[in-house]
Protein backbone atom coordinates (compact mmCIF):
# COMPACT_ATOMS: atom_id res chain seq x y z
CA UNK A 1 0.00 0.00 0.00
CA UNK A 2 3.00 2.27 1.04
CA UNK A 3 5.03 1.12 -2.11
CA UNK A 4 1.79 2.28 -3.79
CA UNK A 5 1.22 5.71 -2.25
CA UNK A 6 4.87 6.49 -2.49
CA UNK A 7 4.86 5.52 -6.49
CA UNK A 8 1.90 7.71 -7.30
CA UNK A 9 3.90 10.48 -5.17
CA UNK A 10 6.95 10.32 -7.17
CA UNK A 11 4.77 10.19 -10.39
CA UNK A 12 2.89 13.52 -9.49
CA UNK A 13 6.11 14.65 -8.80
CA UNK A 14 7.68 14.11 -12.30
CA UNK A 15 4.35 14.69 -13.83
CA UNK A 16 4.89 18.55 -11.56
CA UNK A 17 8.73 18.40 -12.89
CA UNK A 18 7.98 17.89 -16.64
CA UNK A 19 4.72 20.72 -16.45
CA UNK A 20 7.54 22.99 -15.15
CA UNK A 21 10.07 21.93 -17.51
CA UNK A 22 7.02 22.39 -20.17
CA UNK A 23 5.80 25.82 -18.69
CA UNK A 24 9.19 27.34 -18.79
CA UNK A 25 10.69 26.16 -22.67
CA UNK A 26 7.05 27.29 -23.50
CA UNK A 27 7.58 30.71 -22.18
CA UNK A 28 11.32 30.47 -23.53
CA UNK A 29 9.65 29.96 -26.92
CA UNK A 30 6.82 32.58 -26.28
CA UNK A 31 9.38 35.25 -25.64
CA UNK A 32 11.96 34.31 -28.48
CA UNK A 33 8.72 34.15 -30.80
CA UNK A 34 6.65 37.06 -29.59
CA UNK A 35 8.96 39.58 -28.57
CA UNK A 36 10.67 39.35 -31.82
CA UNK A 37 7.26 40.21 -33.44
CA UNK A 38 6.37 43.36 -31.24
CA UNK A 39 9.50 44.61 -32.38
CA UNK A 40 8.88 43.67 -35.66
CA UNK A 41 5.05 44.84 -35.46
CA UNK A 42 6.57 48.37 -33.74
CA UNK A 43 9.08 48.31 -36.67
CA UNK A 44 6.25 47.45 -39.23
CA UNK A 45 4.02 50.17 -37.87
CA UNK A 46 6.77 52.71 -38.06
CA UNK A 47 7.26 52.21 -41.44
CA UNK A 48 3.88 51.90 -42.30
CA UNK A 49 3.32 55.70 -40.55
CA UNK A 50 6.08 56.85 -42.63
CA UNK A 51 4.94 55.56 -46.21
CA UNK A 52 1.41 57.05 -45.37
CA UNK A 53 2.61 60.25 -44.40
CA UNK A 54 4.98 60.10 -47.15
CA UNK A 55 1.92 58.89 -49.79
CA UNK A 56 0.10 61.49 -48.10
CA UNK A 57 2.48 64.23 -48.92
CA UNK A 58 2.93 62.61 -52.21
CA UNK A 59 -1.04 62.84 -52.72
CA UNK A 60 -1.22 66.48 -51.65
CA UNK A 61 1.65 67.53 -54.03
CA UNK A 62 -0.50 66.00 -56.67
CA UNK A 63 -4.01 66.84 -55.53
CA UNK A 64 -1.64 70.60 -55.39
CA UNK A 65 -0.73 70.28 -58.86
CA UNK A 66 -3.78 69.00 -60.22
CA UNK A 67 -5.73 72.05 -58.34
CA UNK A 68 -3.24 74.55 -59.51
CA UNK A 69 -3.33 72.94 -63.41
CA UNK A 70 -6.92 72.64 -63.43
CA UNK A 71 -7.56 76.47 -62.42
CA UNK A 72 -4.35 78.07 -64.56
CA UNK A 73 -3.95 77.89 -68.01
CA UNK A 74 -0.90 76.09 -69.24
CA UNK A 75 0.68 78.77 -71.51
CA UNK A 76 0.32 82.14 -69.65
CA UNK A 77 0.42 80.15 -66.01
CA UNK A 78 -2.61 83.16 -65.66
CA UNK A 79 -5.42 81.79 -63.80
CA UNK A 80 -8.06 80.23 -66.19
CA UNK A 81 -11.83 80.96 -66.27
CA UNK A 82 -12.87 79.40 -63.54
CA UNK A 83 -10.33 80.94 -61.22
CA UNK A 84 -11.14 84.12 -62.84
CA UNK A 85 -14.43 83.53 -61.72
CA UNK A 86 -14.19 82.80 -57.92
CA UNK A 87 -11.53 86.00 -57.42
CA UNK A 88 -13.73 88.19 -59.35
CA UNK A 89 -17.14 87.39 -57.37
CA UNK A 90 -14.46 87.89 -54.20
CA UNK A 91 -13.11 91.18 -55.40
CA UNK A 92 -16.32 92.36 -56.54
CA UNK A 93 -18.32 91.74 -53.24
CA UNK A 94 -15.07 93.48 -51.65
CA UNK A 95 -15.32 96.28 -53.53
CA UNK A 96 -19.20 96.79 -53.02
CA UNK A 97 -18.48 96.76 -49.43
CA UNK A 98 -16.37 99.50 -49.71
CA UNK A 99 -18.50 101.19 -52.74
CA UNK A 100 -15.87 100.94 -55.39
CA UNK A 101 -15.80 101.43 -59.00
CA UNK A 102 -14.36 97.98 -60.60
CA UNK A 103 -14.07 97.21 -64.52
CA UNK A 104 -13.82 94.07 -65.97
CA UNK A 105 -12.13 93.87 -68.64
CA UNK A 106 -12.23 92.00 -71.88
CA UNK A 107 -8.93 92.02 -74.21
CA UNK A 108 -8.68 90.38 -77.72
CA UNK A 109 -5.16 90.16 -79.70
CA UNK A 110 -6.04 91.28 -83.80
CA UNK A 111 -4.69 89.08 -85.81
CA UNK A 112 -3.59 86.55 -83.66
CA UNK A 113 -4.80 84.01 -85.63
CA UNK A 114 -2.89 85.37 -88.94
CA UNK A 115 0.75 84.97 -86.61
CA UNK A 116 -0.20 81.35 -85.56
CA UNK A 117 -1.01 80.18 -88.79
CA UNK A 118 1.64 82.15 -90.49
CA UNK A 119 4.33 81.31 -87.97
CA UNK A 120 3.19 78.23 -85.99
CA UNK A 121 1.06 77.25 -83.08
CA UNK A 122 5.14 77.19 -81.27
CA UNK A 123 5.70 81.04 -81.76
CA UNK A 124 1.52 81.85 -81.20
CA UNK A 125 1.90 80.03 -77.55
CA UNK A 126 5.45 82.09 -77.01
CA UNK A 127 3.32 85.25 -77.92
CA UNK A 128 0.85 84.43 -75.62
CA UNK A 129 3.31 84.34 -72.97
CA UNK A 130 4.99 87.62 -73.45
CA UNK A 131 1.70 89.29 -73.44
CA UNK A 132 0.56 87.65 -70.25
CA UNK A 133 3.89 89.11 -69.07
CA UNK A 134 3.31 92.78 -70.28
CA UNK A 135 -0.11 92.78 -68.70
CA UNK A 136 0.92 91.32 -65.50
CA UNK A 137 3.22 94.38 -65.47
CA UNK A 138 0.92 96.73 -66.21
CA UNK A 139 -1.61 96.23 -63.57
CA UNK A 140 -1.80 96.88 -60.25
CA UNK A 141 -1.67 95.37 -57.11
CA UNK A 142 -5.17 93.83 -56.43
CA UNK A 143 -5.52 93.52 -60.16
CA UNK A 144 -6.97 89.92 -62.08
CA UNK A 145 -5.68 88.98 -65.01
CA UNK A 146 -6.92 85.69 -66.60
CA UNK A 147 -6.74 84.00 -69.78
CA UNK A 148 -9.91 82.57 -71.00
CA UNK A 149 -9.07 80.99 -74.19
CA UNK A 150 -7.43 81.50 -77.41
CA UNK A 151 -6.67 84.86 -77.41
CA UNK A 152 -8.63 86.42 -74.71
CA UNK A 153 -7.83 87.54 -71.68
CA UNK A 154 -10.09 89.22 -69.37
CA UNK A 155 -8.98 91.60 -66.37
CA UNK A 156 -10.86 92.82 -63.63
CA UNK A 157 -9.46 96.15 -62.01
CA UNK A 158 -10.35 97.04 -58.70
CA UNK A 159 -10.84 100.64 -57.05
CA UNK A 160 -11.33 102.17 -60.78
CA UNK A 161 -12.16 105.97 -60.05
CA UNK A 162 -14.04 106.60 -62.91
CA UNK A 163 -14.98 105.86 -66.42
CA UNK A 164 -11.96 108.07 -67.68
CA UNK A 165 -9.75 106.24 -65.24
CA UNK A 166 -10.93 102.82 -66.86
CA UNK A 167 -10.24 103.99 -70.20
CA UNK A 168 -7.04 105.42 -69.56
CA UNK A 169 -5.77 102.01 -67.64
CA UNK A 170 -6.89 100.10 -70.88
CA UNK A 171 -5.17 102.30 -72.93
CA UNK A 172 -2.24 101.80 -71.28
CA UNK A 173 -2.76 98.06 -71.37
CA UNK A 174 -2.86 98.23 -75.33
CA UNK A 175 0.70 100.55 -75.42
CA UNK A 176 2.12 97.94 -73.70
CA UNK A 177 1.02 95.50 -76.13
CA UNK A 178 1.97 97.67 -78.96
CA UNK A 179 5.48 97.72 -78.04
CA UNK A 180 6.81 95.13 -80.54
CA UNK A 181 7.68 91.73 -79.92
CA UNK A 182 10.79 89.71 -81.14
CA UNK A 183 9.32 86.15 -82.20
CA UNK A 184 11.22 84.43 -84.27
CA UNK A 185 13.69 86.68 -85.68
CA UNK A 186 10.34 89.07 -86.10
CA UNK A 187 9.16 92.18 -84.73
CA UNK A 188 5.70 92.06 -83.99
CA UNK A 189 3.88 94.62 -82.91
CA UNK A 190 0.82 93.30 -81.34
CA UNK A 191 -2.90 95.25 -81.30
CA UNK A 192 -5.55 94.53 -79.23
CA UNK A 193 -8.95 95.30 -78.84
CA UNK A 194 -10.58 95.96 -75.12
CA UNK A 195 -13.97 96.29 -74.04
CA UNK A 196 -15.08 97.26 -70.68
CA UNK A 197 -18.20 96.85 -68.52
CA UNK A 198 -18.17 98.84 -64.85
CA UNK A 199 -19.55 97.49 -61.90
CA UNK A 200 -21.80 98.28 -60.19
CA UNK A 201 -23.51 100.44 -62.67
CA UNK A 202 -23.79 98.41 -65.32
CA UNK A 203 -23.67 94.71 -63.67
CA UNK A 204 -22.75 93.08 -60.76
CA UNK A 205 -22.40 89.69 -61.61
CA UNK A 206 -18.84 88.31 -63.39
CA UNK A 207 -20.43 86.61 -66.34
CA UNK A 208 -23.24 89.24 -66.92
CA UNK A 209 -20.04 91.96 -66.61
CA UNK A 210 -17.88 89.59 -68.94
CA UNK A 211 -20.67 89.06 -71.50
CA UNK A 212 -21.17 92.79 -71.59
CA UNK A 213 -17.29 93.53 -72.11
CA UNK A 214 -17.54 90.76 -74.90
CA UNK A 215 -20.08 92.80 -76.43
CA UNK A 216 -17.96 96.25 -76.11
CA UNK A 217 -15.00 94.61 -77.27
CA UNK A 218 -16.62 92.96 -80.44
CA UNK A 219 -17.92 96.49 -81.04
CA UNK A 220 -14.26 97.93 -80.15
CA UNK A 221 -12.94 95.93 -83.41
CA UNK A 222 -15.56 96.36 -85.22
CA UNK A 223 -14.81 100.06 -85.62
CA UNK A 224 -11.06 99.82 -85.11
CA UNK A 225 -11.59 102.27 -81.52
CA UNK A 226 -9.40 100.06 -79.71
CA UNK A 227 -11.56 100.53 -76.87
CA UNK A 228 -15.03 100.50 -75.92
CA UNK A 229 -17.67 100.59 -72.95
CA UNK A 230 -20.52 98.86 -72.86
CA UNK A 231 -23.57 100.38 -73.75
CA UNK A 232 -27.27 98.86 -74.76
CA UNK A 233 -27.05 99.66 -77.78
CA UNK A 234 -24.20 98.24 -78.74
CA UNK A 235 -25.97 94.77 -76.72
CA UNK A 236 -29.00 95.05 -78.87
CA UNK A 237 -26.56 95.55 -82.25
CA UNK A 238 -24.51 92.74 -80.98
CA UNK A 239 -28.52 90.39 -80.05
CA UNK A 240 -29.53 91.21 -83.56
CA UNK A 241 -26.17 90.20 -85.64
CA UNK A 242 -26.53 86.63 -83.47
CA UNK A 243 -30.21 86.27 -84.25
CA UNK A 244 -29.32 86.46 -87.98
CA UNK A 245 -26.91 84.02 -87.36
CA UNK A 246 -29.21 81.77 -86.19
CA UNK A 247 -31.38 83.19 -89.17
CA UNK A 248 -29.04 82.38 -91.69
CA UNK A 249 -28.86 78.51 -92.20
CA UNK A 250 -32.61 78.46 -92.71
CA UNK A 251 -32.47 81.37 -94.75
CA UNK A 252 -30.25 79.71 -97.58
CA UNK A 253 -32.61 76.55 -97.42
CA UNK A 254 -35.66 78.53 -97.59
CA UNK A 255 -34.14 80.32 -100.82
CA UNK A 256 -34.08 83.64 -99.27
CA UNK A 257 -30.45 84.39 -100.57
CA UNK A 258 -30.36 85.57 -104.29
CA UNK A 259 -27.58 86.83 -106.34
CA UNK A 260 -27.35 90.45 -108.06
CA UNK A 261 -25.58 90.82 -111.32
CA UNK A 262 -23.54 93.64 -112.18
CA UNK A 263 -21.95 93.91 -115.54
CA UNK A 264 -18.44 94.08 -116.76
CA UNK A 265 -18.21 95.84 -119.79
CA UNK A 266 -14.95 95.94 -122.36
CA UNK A 267 -13.11 99.48 -122.01
CA UNK A 268 -12.65 99.64 -125.47
CA UNK A 269 -16.01 98.81 -126.58
CA UNK A 270 -18.52 99.08 -123.54
CA UNK A 271 -20.18 95.52 -124.62
CA UNK A 272 -20.50 93.72 -121.48
CA UNK A 273 -18.11 90.67 -121.13
CA UNK A 274 -19.46 89.06 -118.04
CA UNK A 275 -21.12 89.98 -114.87
CA UNK A 276 -19.88 89.75 -110.64
CA UNK A 277 -21.76 87.91 -108.65
CA UNK A 278 -22.98 89.18 -105.74
CA UNK A 279 -25.48 87.78 -102.76
CA UNK A 280 -28.19 89.59 -101.44
CA UNK A 281 -30.82 88.68 -98.69
CA UNK A 282 -34.03 88.86 -99.02
CA UNK A 283 -34.99 88.81 -95.51
CA UNK A 284 -38.59 88.49 -94.39
CA UNK A 285 -38.57 91.28 -92.17
CA UNK A 286 -35.50 93.00 -92.83
CA UNK A 287 -35.83 93.70 -96.18
CA UNK A 288 -32.96 93.29 -98.60
CA UNK A 289 -29.76 92.72 -96.31
CA UNK A 290 -26.21 93.32 -98.17
CA UNK A 291 -22.98 91.15 -97.53
CA UNK A 292 -21.10 93.48 -94.84
CA UNK A 293 -24.41 93.01 -93.03
CA UNK A 294 -24.25 88.87 -93.19
CA UNK A 295 -21.22 87.23 -94.73
CA UNK A 296 -18.83 88.44 -92.22
CA UNK A 297 -21.17 86.59 -89.25
CA UNK A 298 -21.00 83.41 -91.58
CA UNK A 299 -17.10 83.47 -91.99
CA UNK A 300 -16.31 81.83 -88.71
CA UNK A 301 -18.89 79.74 -88.79
CA UNK A 302 -19.07 76.51 -90.79
CA UNK A 303 -22.05 78.28 -92.75
CA UNK A 304 -19.75 79.75 -95.13
CA UNK A 305 -19.02 76.78 -97.40
CA UNK A 306 -22.55 76.47 -97.62
CA UNK A 307 -23.55 80.05 -98.43
CA UNK A 308 -20.53 79.94 -100.95
CA UNK A 309 -21.97 76.91 -102.46
CA UNK A 310 -24.97 78.43 -102.70
CA UNK A 311 -24.06 81.78 -104.35
CA UNK A 312 -21.30 79.89 -106.62
CA UNK A 313 -24.55 77.09 -107.88
CA UNK A 314 -27.04 79.87 -108.56
CA UNK A 315 -23.98 82.06 -110.13
CA UNK A 316 -23.32 79.28 -112.69
CA UNK A 317 -27.09 78.21 -113.33
CA UNK A 318 -27.50 81.75 -114.07
CA UNK A 319 -24.38 81.04 -116.42
CA UNK A 320 -25.31 78.55 -118.09
CA UNK A 321 -28.59 80.47 -118.83
CA UNK A 322 -27.39 83.60 -120.32
CA UNK A 323 -25.57 81.55 -122.36
CA UNK A 324 -28.37 79.19 -123.33
CA UNK A 325 -30.13 82.46 -124.14
CA UNK A 326 -27.41 83.17 -127.09
CA UNK A 327 -25.73 85.92 -125.14
CA UNK A 328 -22.28 84.83 -126.00
CA UNK A 329 -20.09 83.30 -123.86
CA UNK A 330 -20.78 85.64 -121.31
CA UNK A 331 -18.44 85.01 -117.99
CA UNK A 332 -19.43 84.93 -114.02
CA UNK A 333 -17.17 86.34 -111.21
CA UNK A 334 -17.62 85.01 -107.91
CA UNK A 335 -15.84 86.54 -104.52
CA UNK A 336 -14.84 83.73 -102.04
CA UNK A 337 -13.52 84.55 -98.62
CA UNK A 338 -11.04 83.39 -96.66
CA UNK A 339 -12.34 80.42 -94.97
CA UNK A 340 -13.42 78.95 -98.55
CA UNK A 341 -9.39 79.43 -100.21
CA UNK A 342 -8.14 77.49 -96.42
CA UNK A 343 -10.68 74.64 -97.39
CA UNK A 344 -8.91 71.71 -99.35
CA UNK A 345 -12.30 70.60 -100.86
CA UNK A 346 -13.12 73.88 -102.62
CA UNK A 347 -11.17 73.11 -106.05
CA UNK A 348 -13.19 69.67 -106.19
CA UNK A 349 -16.74 71.72 -105.42
CA UNK A 350 -15.77 74.35 -108.36
CA UNK A 351 -15.33 71.46 -110.55
CA UNK A 352 -18.25 69.26 -109.84
CA UNK A 353 -20.50 72.60 -110.56
CA UNK A 354 -18.93 73.62 -113.45
CA UNK A 355 -19.61 69.99 -114.27
CA UNK A 356 -23.29 70.01 -113.22
CA UNK A 357 -23.86 72.97 -115.25
CA UNK A 358 -21.62 72.02 -118.52
CA UNK A 359 -19.86 75.09 -118.41
CA UNK A 360 -16.11 75.50 -119.37
CA UNK A 361 -13.72 76.32 -116.44
CA UNK A 362 -12.87 79.46 -118.80
CA UNK A 363 -17.03 80.40 -117.60
CA UNK A 364 -15.99 81.43 -114.11
CA UNK A 365 -13.52 84.01 -112.06
CA UNK A 366 -12.67 83.87 -108.66
CA UNK A 367 -12.36 86.98 -106.34
CA UNK A 368 -10.25 86.79 -103.74
CA UNK A 369 -9.00 90.06 -102.08
CA UNK A 370 -5.39 90.76 -100.78
CA UNK A 371 -5.99 90.47 -97.20
CA UNK A 372 -8.06 87.05 -97.65
CA UNK A 373 -5.01 86.35 -99.17
CA UNK A 374 -2.42 86.64 -96.59
CA UNK A 375 -3.82 84.66 -93.61
CA UNK A 376 -2.44 81.49 -94.84
CA UNK A 377 -0.03 82.32 -97.91
CA UNK A 378 0.75 79.16 -98.41
CA UNK A 379 -2.31 77.24 -98.14
CA UNK A 380 -3.79 79.69 -100.11
CA UNK A 381 -1.47 79.12 -103.17
CA UNK A 382 -1.74 75.56 -103.07
CA UNK A 383 -5.86 76.05 -103.28
CA UNK A 384 -5.52 78.83 -106.01
CA UNK A 385 -3.05 76.85 -107.93
CA UNK A 386 -4.98 73.58 -108.05
CA UNK A 387 -8.20 76.46 -109.47
CA UNK A 388 -5.82 77.56 -111.79
CA UNK A 389 -5.21 74.21 -113.15
CA UNK A 390 -9.16 73.72 -113.42
CA UNK A 391 -9.17 76.76 -115.84
CA UNK A 392 -10.70 79.52 -113.37
CA UNK A 393 -10.13 82.97 -113.57
CA UNK A 394 -8.24 84.16 -110.36
CA UNK A 395 -8.97 88.05 -109.76
CA UNK A 396 -7.21 90.35 -106.94
CA UNK A 397 -10.30 92.14 -105.81
CA UNK A 398 -9.75 95.52 -104.23
CA UNK A 399 -6.03 95.61 -105.37
CA UNK A 400 -4.27 98.62 -103.80
CA UNK A 401 -6.52 98.65 -100.58
CA UNK A 402 -4.31 95.50 -98.39
CA UNK A 403 -0.15 94.44 -98.37
CA UNK A 404 -0.20 92.07 -100.97
CA UNK A 405 3.68 92.02 -101.69
CA UNK A 406 4.31 92.19 -105.37
CA UNK A 407 6.84 89.28 -105.20
CA UNK A 408 4.26 87.26 -103.65
CA UNK A 409 1.78 88.15 -105.95
CA UNK A 410 3.87 87.14 -108.91
CA UNK A 411 3.61 83.70 -107.37
CA UNK A 412 0.37 83.50 -107.47
CA UNK A 413 -1.35 81.36 -110.48
CA UNK A 414 -3.63 84.89 -110.31
CA UNK A 415 -4.95 86.25 -114.10
CA UNK A 416 -6.86 89.55 -113.55
CA UNK A 417 -6.17 92.65 -111.03
CA UNK A 418 -9.25 94.70 -110.17
CA UNK A 419 -8.73 97.98 -108.91
CA UNK A 420 -10.41 98.82 -106.09
CA UNK A 421 -12.85 101.77 -106.82
CA UNK A 422 -11.71 104.27 -104.21
CA UNK A 423 -9.20 105.17 -106.62
CA UNK A 424 -10.93 105.21 -109.86
CA UNK A 425 -13.54 107.20 -107.75
CA UNK A 426 -11.22 109.59 -106.65
CA UNK A 427 -8.82 109.79 -109.67
CA UNK A 428 -10.49 112.77 -111.37
CA UNK A 429 -9.59 115.13 -108.75
CA UNK A 430 -6.42 113.73 -106.95
CA UNK A 431 -3.37 113.29 -109.11
CA UNK A 432 -2.01 110.37 -106.29
CA UNK A 433 -5.24 108.46 -107.12
CA UNK A 434 -4.71 108.70 -110.58
CA UNK A 435 -0.92 107.73 -110.18
CA UNK A 436 -1.95 104.54 -108.42
CA UNK A 437 -4.62 103.69 -111.42
CA UNK A 438 -1.70 104.09 -114.05
CA UNK A 439 1.17 101.83 -112.25
CA UNK A 440 -1.51 99.45 -111.15
CA UNK A 441 -2.30 99.17 -114.67
CA UNK A 442 0.82 99.20 -115.65
CA UNK A 443 2.15 96.10 -113.33
CA UNK A 444 -0.68 94.49 -114.84
CA UNK A 445 0.07 94.75 -118.05
CA UNK A 446 4.03 93.74 -117.23
CA UNK A 447 2.92 90.33 -115.50
CA UNK A 448 0.92 89.73 -118.12
CA UNK A 449 -2.86 89.90 -116.00
CA UNK A 450 -5.87 91.63 -117.53
CA UNK A 451 -7.06 94.31 -115.45
CA UNK A 452 -10.60 95.96 -114.43
CA UNK A 453 -11.30 99.16 -112.85
CA UNK A 454 -14.07 99.15 -110.81
CA UNK A 455 -16.28 102.21 -109.61
CA UNK A 456 -16.67 103.49 -113.10
CA UNK A 457 -19.72 106.50 -112.25
CA UNK A 458 -19.10 108.68 -115.37
CA UNK A 459 -18.46 108.71 -118.96
CA UNK A 460 -15.07 110.86 -118.42
CA UNK A 461 -13.79 108.07 -116.26
CA UNK A 462 -14.46 105.60 -118.67
CA UNK A 463 -12.83 107.04 -121.61
CA UNK A 464 -9.97 107.81 -119.14
CA UNK A 465 -9.58 104.47 -118.09
CA UNK A 466 -9.72 103.05 -121.29
CA UNK A 467 -6.99 105.24 -122.56
CA UNK A 468 -4.74 103.98 -119.66
CA UNK A 469 -5.54 100.66 -121.30
CA UNK A 470 -7.71 98.85 -118.84
CA UNK A 471 -9.90 96.02 -120.31
CA UNK A 472 -13.03 96.00 -118.58
CA UNK A 473 -14.80 98.41 -116.15
CA UNK A 474 -17.45 97.93 -113.77
CA UNK A 475 -19.97 101.02 -112.08
CA UNK A 476 -22.57 102.18 -111.72
CA UNK A 477 -22.34 104.16 -115.09
CA UNK A 478 -22.94 100.79 -116.85
CA UNK A 479 -25.23 99.06 -114.59
CA UNK A 480 -26.14 99.03 -110.25
CA UNK A 481 -25.80 95.39 -109.71
CA UNK A 482 -29.37 94.00 -110.09
CA UNK A 483 -31.70 90.66 -109.83
CA UNK A 484 -30.98 88.11 -112.58
CA UNK A 485 -34.63 89.34 -113.96
CA UNK A 486 -33.44 92.42 -114.20
CA UNK A 487 -30.48 91.97 -116.13
CA UNK A 488 -32.32 90.10 -118.71
CA UNK A 489 -34.07 92.69 -119.70
CA UNK A 490 -30.52 94.92 -119.65
CA UNK A 491 -28.65 92.48 -121.75
CA UNK A 492 -31.93 92.55 -124.10
CA UNK A 493 -31.04 96.15 -124.47
CA UNK A 494 -27.45 95.52 -125.08
CA UNK A 495 -28.48 92.93 -128.04
CA UNK A 496 -30.36 95.52 -129.62
CA UNK A 497 -27.33 97.67 -130.37
CA UNK A 498 -24.92 97.38 -133.20
CA UNK A 499 -21.74 96.32 -131.65
CA UNK A 500 -20.52 97.26 -135.25
CA UNK A 501 -21.43 101.11 -133.98
CA UNK A 502 -19.09 101.17 -131.45
CA UNK A 503 -19.14 101.73 -127.49
CA UNK A 504 -22.77 101.72 -125.96
CA UNK A 505 -24.22 104.26 -124.95
CA UNK A 506 -24.77 105.00 -120.84
CA UNK A 507 -27.38 101.95 -119.97
CA UNK A 508 -27.14 102.88 -116.13
CA UNK A 509 -31.16 104.13 -116.73
MG1 LIG B 1 -15.65 91.59 -105.83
Amino acid sequence: MSMSISKRLTGIAWASLLTVVAVSAAAVVWRSLVVPALVVDTIASALTLALTTGRLKALREQAFVHEHESLHDPVTELPNRTLFHQQACQALSAARRREATCAVMLLDLDRFKEINDTLGHHEGDLLLHQVAARLRGALRAGDLCARLGGDEFAVLAVDVDSEEDAFLLAQRLRRELARSIDLAGISLETEASIGLSLSPEQGTDVEQLLRQADVAMYGAKRQHLGVDLYSEAADEGARARLELLSQLRAAIAEGQLVVHYQPKVAAQSGLVRGFEALVRWEHPTRGLLYPDQFVGLAENTGLMRLLTSHVLDLALRQCRAWRDAGHGSLTVAVNISTRNLLDGALPGEVARRLEAHSLPASALELEITETTLMVDPIRAKAVLSELAQLGVGIAIDDFGTGYTSLSWLCELPVTTLKIDKSFVMRMTDRSEDAAIVRSSVQLAGNLGLSVVAEGVEDSDAWHGLAELGCDYLQGYYFSRPQPAAAIETWLAQQRERDPELGPIARAAA
